[in-house]
């Protein structure tokens, strides 16, 4: 019979590849604790109404990339999570988050977009979100590039870009919006099928076009920078000032609109040129549109979302691999006596919180000491039916040169504590 494989696009993380995801994760944790934002965990499965109606009809992501299927059994359309600040925001809005003012919170987890799997794209990757719920911005905004900066720094990253622009009001857009579908026009011999399409229902996403064919179209376009608002460009200024003063390098970016409809003023993405052509690690902007575009009163808010498996090929390509973790301990034992007394002893292990393997399996002293070799660990104990007799252990150490000593327990547990030995 033929293996059944994974789904294309949707990876497994195998025990090897762990360690560097839970250093990243333990970062991250420790990371958001410091500047006061809290966890919250939405279902992976939403009505897909709620994506269509904040991200946008006309984007990349919902006429395309969305896992969407009919429930059986009710004939509702539900899709699997695409990204992380629709749902957010809806549960924000369904448990009144914001009943005692404005709130910092994060998630994480798996998102899933229908995508051609290559370097760096898949079809079910993991994003950190975060997000200020009900700030008004551009402190904030600010806060969450500072933010970022100091992650990179605490993950050993250099090598990561902010570009940051401003999309500005609704009304500064529709004026954008005419003066770039004249220009479209007039290069319509130029356009591809997408661009073509979205020439009249939503031209902005034209600029965000990843077809290399549109670069010369997107590059030469007319700038939203000249539609801006006063409101908007000294909100813009603001925030730029203040990521100078936090010694944050940025580059303005005047063609960053980012692929989702609902932001608003400050966008900017995270840029690395290492890792070929999906070099966004992170990205993200404000969405004060966004509460009222889903049902919930108006609120102001922003946030950003980072993409795990990029950063993490970052962090191999920098050589930021945390060492895998070994056992403290690896307990061989053949006889009946001594095996029952094996179990207790590695409970007792446990108890001192040494990591410990316990041989399961069977077999002779020889081949279970090359188990214990393989496993890594720095110490073997070794029980046989005269240890068990006189509840001692021989520890003998793995790493380096040593004798071999009979020991009770907790002679035992302090020897293999002791870190260098
Ligand atoms: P891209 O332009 O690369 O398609 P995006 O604008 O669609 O990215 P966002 O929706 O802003 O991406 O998601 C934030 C981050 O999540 C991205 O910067 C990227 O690091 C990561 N990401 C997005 N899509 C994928 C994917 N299919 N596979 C892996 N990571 C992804
Ligand atoms: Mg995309």
């Amino acid at each position: 019979m033929q293996p059944i494989q994974a789904v294309r696009g949707m990876n497994d993380v195998l025990p090897d590849q762990t360690p560097v995801w839970e250093f990243f994760e333990q970062t991250v944790r420790d990371w958001l604790s410091d500047y006061g934002y809290r966890n919250m965990r939405m279902p992976v499965l939403e009505k897909t109404d709620l994506f269509v109606r904040s991200i946008g009809e006309v984007t990349d992501i919902v006429e395309k990339e969305m896992y969407t299927f009919i429930d059986q059994l009710n004939g509702e359309s539900l899709t699997l999570r695409p990204e992380g600040t629709a749902s957010c925001v809806r549960a924000a809005i369904q448990h009144n988050l914001l009943y005692n003012g404005p709130c910092r919170v994060s998630y994480s987890g798996p998102m899933f977009r229908h995508e051609r799997p290559q370097k760096g794209r898949f079809r079910q990757f993991h994003q950190v979100g975060v997000e200020a719920l009900g700030f008004r911005g551009p402190d904030i905004d600010a806060e969450h590039m500072i933010m970022g900066a100091r992650l990179w720094q605490r993950l050993g990253l250099s090598d990561i870009t902010l570009e940051i622009n401003t999309l500005g009001s609704d009304e500064s857009r529709a004026r954008y919006r005419a003066r770039l579908v004249a220009y479209l026009e007039s290069r319509s011999d130029e356009l591809d099928d997408d661009s073509r399409r979205r020439l009249h229902t939503n031209p902005l996403r034209v600029l965000d076009s990843k077809n290399p064919a549109m670069q010369d179209v997107v590059r030469e376009a007319p700038r939203l920078a000249d539609d801006l608002d006063a409101e908007s460009l000294e909100a813009f200024e603001h925030l730029q000032s203040l990521l100078s003063a936090a010694d944050v390098q940025f580059e303005i970016n005047p063609r960053l609109v980012r692929g989702l409809d609902y932001y608003n003023d400050a966008v900017y993405e995270w840029i690395t040129t290492r890792l070929g052509a999906q070099g966004t690690v992170c990205a993200g902007g404000r969405y004060d549109g966004l509460f009222e575009q889903i049902g919930g009163k108006p609120a102001t808010a922003c946030g950003f979302a980072m993409g795990l498996e990029r950063l993490l090929a970052l962090m191999a390509d920098s050589g930021q691999a945390p060492s895998l973790p070994v056992p403290d301990v690896y307990v061989v034992h053949a006889g009946e006596a001594a095996s029952r007394f094996a179990w207790k002893v590695a409970e007792m292990f446990r108890d001192a919180r040494l990591a410990t393997i316990l041989h399961c399996g069977g077999g002779s002293f020889k081949s279970q000491m090359k188990r214990a070799d393989g496993s890594g660990a720095r110490f073997a104990a070794i029980i046989g039916d005269d240890e068990a007799q006189g509840e001692l252990v021989s520890i003998k150490p793995l790493r380096v040169t040593g004798e071999q000593r009979k020991l009770t327990v907790e002679q035992a547990t302090e020897m293999i504590r002791k870190p260098c030995q």
